[in-house]
């Protein structure tokens, strides 16, 4: 969640808990004519400007100050629980959500909260059972509590229970009237993988299918499609990835090996050269498909020209280690290089770590490597390849 939208849950949440207070207020009205005690604490006032400000750390301080003066206070235990668990305190969450079920007035929406708020707690805390067992108890109180399901679905996802998790996010994405299928999507390409990898094709390929159906972005479904023709059919697996980078022309080098491979079998290898330049064509920042052009060019005796294309892809991407290498790779094979130049170049070559940075656009999570579900914010399909501009002052 980026910290926009957190600050946006959370103000819903303070004015969800204002909305209930001010109800509440309301019943006791006729009783006692009084506010809420704990509003009239200078660290709640503190507290929801530190909040609204996305000062979570120093706001959890200031409510946790209002709860230890009001330690029954309800509308502050559903905030202040959730901003611990936010700043990476997920025991004093813990604490917190017991103690507010602990009280016998909760309505039932309340209670189902409470209770799914502690699953998602003991979810962080890695105490996968007690979350299942949580979240159950949210949806016996109170069977269409939405954070209960979004929580025991994630839950089965960490566990790779592809099919599970498939069937509580139909039930969310029903009750939610959403149309999005693109965590549908996700979850059957992943179904398709285990199938692929257990050797039942058929099964793979309805799961495949049924992914693309369901959204048109499902990248690895394209892919594993394309992995099930390879053998029997090598030009419809090529027409199948083609399809796939018109879909995600961003994610195109994913495809390049298969595409390489599905090519070479068809005999027709000048094809990979003809995409890789009309991608270079549409996106002239895309390295990718210049690197795997000029590869191509050298491997061809093109190395003068492979060349080139490197150092145009620097220009415009001067911080890819990949592409530095590739162009001393190419020198090596135009011969230009001296015996310590060519000493150097097998140095880089055996010892460097050439990480290919991503970064996932929801919570800025950096990994090495393409994930399709960011393994921090849990995400599908928010991983992309991260880019560096160049310097002011150079081209
Ligand atoms: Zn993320």
């Amino acid at each position: 969640m980026t910290d926009t939208a957190l600050v946006a849950v959370l103000l819903a949440t303070v004015a969800g808990a204002l909305a209930g207070g001010a109800w509440a207020a309301g019943r006791r009205k006729a009783r006692e004519r009084q506010r809420p005690l704990f509003r009239s604490s200078p660290h709640y006032t503190e507290g929801l400007h530190l909040l609204a400000t996305g000062q979570l750390e120093a706001a959890t301080h200031e409510l946790g100050k209002v709860l230890r003066e009001h330690p029954g206070a309800v509308e502050v235990q559903q905030v202040a629980s959730h901003l611990y668990r936010e700043v990476g305190k997920v025991e004093r969450a813990i604490e917190i959500h017991r103690d507010l079920l602990a009280h016998k007035d909760l309505t039932r929406s309340e209670r189902a909260h409470a209770l799914a708020s502690l699953g998602t707690d003991y979810r962080k805390a890695g105490f996968l059972d007690r979350a299942a067992q949580a979240y159950a108890d949210a949806l016996q109180v109170d069977p269409r509590n939405l954070h209960a399901l979004a929580g025991q679905q994630k839950l089965h996802e960490e566990q790779r229970q592809w099919r599970e998790a498939y069937e509580i996010q139909t039930r969310l994405v029903r009750m939610r009237k959403s149309g999005d299928g693109l965590v549908l999507g996700f979850l059957q390409a992943e179904m398709g993988r285990e199938a692929l990898a257990a050797g039942r094709r058929d099964a793979a390929e309805e799961a495949f299918l049924t992914a693309l159906s369901l959204d048109r972005r499902v990248f690895p479904a394209h892919l594993g499609l394309a992995e099930l023709w390879l053998d029997r059919d090598p030009r419809r697996a090529a027409q199948l990835l083609e399809d796939a980078v018109a879909a995600a022309p961003e994610r195109a080098y994913l495809a390049f090996p298969a595409l390489q491979k599905a090519y070479a079998a068809a005999g027709e290898a000048s094809r990979f050269a003809a995409l890789c330049e009309r991608l270079v064509s549409q996106d002239p920042r895309d390295w990718r498909a210049r690197l795997a052009l000029a590869r191509q060019l050298r491997d061809g005796g093109g190395a003068s020209e492979a060349l080139g294309l490197l150092l145009r892809a620097l220009e415009a991407n001067p911080h890819v280690l990949l592409v530095h290498l590739e162009v001393w790779r190419t020198l090596r094979a135009l011969g230009t290089l001296g015996p310590e130049e060519q000493r150097y170049v097998a140095t880089v070559e055996g010892s460097a770590v050439y990480v290919d940075p991503h970064i996932c656009t929801v919570c800025r999570y950096r990994t090495d490597d393409m994930l399709w579900r960011c393994p921090h914010c849990h995400e599908w399909n928010t991983v992309v390849e991260e880019r560096v501009s160049p310097a002011a002052g150079t081209r």
